[in-house]
């Protein structure tokens, strides 16, 4: 018998990449709706029923095919209809990768403001994810121009980032919302805080910076020590429940997800969905180190 898979003949190794290929979806379909839009609407409904608000991210990043861009574009204005039809939250989150800023911003700046009127037309809003450092500056300056055409769209900002302070100014300047998140990209030390104490720290000054702007942001953390200051923060400042919401990840701490509903606080999951599910379950496996064990032991079990 091999020992490991370097020493395996060719054919046992391609058998091992699908074997482990079908695991890692066994893993994803925890945190993914399902491959299509049909299963998606299903968690939907499920989680309209239970009180939850949600917001649908059609999986897909860096596009680097005009055709490919736009008919994710088309794909989202589907989706927005979809949504309206069957009288579901129409609240979309979208990365601009996806919709081509990887090709020409004036490319991407089109995609996201068709997407934004259909968004509008139905009632709806769209929040635009925010990506790896590369695109933070372009991804804002996209989002503000579409912001300033009256469209319904917000920002979404990383805590890990030094430069986060400034662009929350910036972005409050321009009347943006912002879905406040610490960051899932892996960034080189001169630009983010590697430690979860630096992290958390700028999460919760930022926290605060946002909830006293007066707009309506989202508190994006399944960070209980977080979450239980925001809530002391919302409560000391006469911050009422309905000036914001928090939000988490479809299959991340589903029991605290439940337990937020049920004492009466807003809270937004965030529902992925689609057939380009790798790179979003990696960052969630690289995020707890227990999902990666997961998936090792399952691998070498005989
Ligand atoms: C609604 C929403 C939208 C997001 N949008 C973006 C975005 O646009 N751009 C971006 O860079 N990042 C985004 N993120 C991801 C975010 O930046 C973090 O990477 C992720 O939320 C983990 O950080 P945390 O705040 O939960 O805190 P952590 O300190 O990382 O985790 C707190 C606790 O949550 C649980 N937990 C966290 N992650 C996992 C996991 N993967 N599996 C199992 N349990 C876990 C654990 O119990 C952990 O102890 C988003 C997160 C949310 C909730």
């Amino acid at each position: 018998m091999p020992e490991t898979i370097a020493q395996m003949e060719p054919t046992q190794t391609s058998k091992t990449a699908s074997f482990f290929a079908s695991l890692l979806f066994v893993f994803a379909r925890r945190f993914i709706a399902g491959q299509t839009l049909y299963e998606a609407i299903t968690v939907l409904r499920r989680l309209k029923s239970r009180g939850f608000l949600t917001t649908i991210d059609h999986l897909g990043e860096n596009v680097t095919n005009e055709e490919e861009a736009v008919r994710a574009a088309d794909e989202y204005i589907e989706i927005v209809r979809a949504l309206k039809k069957n009288h579901l939250d129409v609240n979309i989150s979208v990365k601009l990768t996806q919709i081509g800023l990887d090709i020409s911003t004036a490319l991407c700046s089109r995609n996201l403001k068709r997407i934004a009127e259909a968004a509008k037309e139905a009632g709806g809003f769209i929040r635009v994810d925010i990506e790896g450092s590369k695109y933070t500056s372009k991804t804002f300056d996209v989002v503000k121009e579409i912001k300033a055409m009256g469209l319904p769209v917000g920002a979404a900002v990383q805590t890990m980032l030094r430069r986060t302070p400034s662009d929350v100014v910036a972005l409050l300047e321009g009347g943006t919302t912002m879905r406040l998140c610490k960051g899932a990209y892996k960034e080189p030390i001169d630009i983010a805080f590697a430690k979860k104490e630096e992290v958390d720290r700028q999460y919760v000054a930022l926290m605060k910076r946002l909830l006293t702007s007066g707009l309506y942001h989202a508190i994006a953390t399944h960070d209980e020590k977080i979450i239980a200051e925001t809530k002391s923060f919302a409560k000391e400042r006469g911050i009422k429940r309905d000036q914001f919401e928090f939000q988490m990840l479809f299959g991340i701490r589903p029991s605290l997800q439940e337990r937020m509903i049920a004492n009466g606080w807003r809270l937004r999951v965030y529902v992925p969905f689609g057939k380009a599910w790798l790179p979003y379950v990696i960052r969630r496996l690289r995020e707890k180190k227990e999902n990666f064990w997961f998936v090792m032991k399952n691998l070498f079990r005989k």
